[in-house]
C-alpha cells in the first residue's frame, strides 16, 4: 500500500517534515511522543500552548510522496516529472 507517514497525535497523513532542537522537542512534546511521528500542525499547537519560540529555529522540509517512497526503498528512482 502506498502511504505517507501518519501523525501519532491527529492520525492524519502529512507531506511536510520538520526539525527543531532536541531540547525544544522534549520541552514541547509529551515523552510518549518523543520518538514518534508528529505533524507540523500538531507540533505548532503544542508549542504555542506552551508559548515556545519555535519559529526562530524550526527547519521545514517538504516531501512529495514519490520521494518518500524512493527513500523508503519502496520505489526505484523514477523519472522526474517536475515542471520547472
Ligand atoms: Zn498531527
Amino acid at each position: 500500500m502506498i502511504t505517507r507517514m501518519r501523525c501519532q497525535m491527529c492520525q492524519k497523513r502529512h507531506g511536510t517534515s520538520f526539525t527543531v532542537p532536541t531540547e525544544m522537542w522534549q520541552a514541547v512534546m509529551l515523552e510518549k511522543y518523543w520518538w514518534g511521528e508528529i505533524c507540523l500542525e500538531c507540533f505548532i499547537a503544542e508549542a504555542d500552548e506552551k508559548l515556545v519560540r519555535w519559529c526562530e529555529v524550526i527547519k521545514i522540509h517538504s516531501l512529495s510522496l514519490v520521494v518518500h517512497l524512493e527513500r523508503a526503498g519502496v520505489l526505484k528512482k523514477t523519472v522526474d516529472h517536475n515542471i520547472v
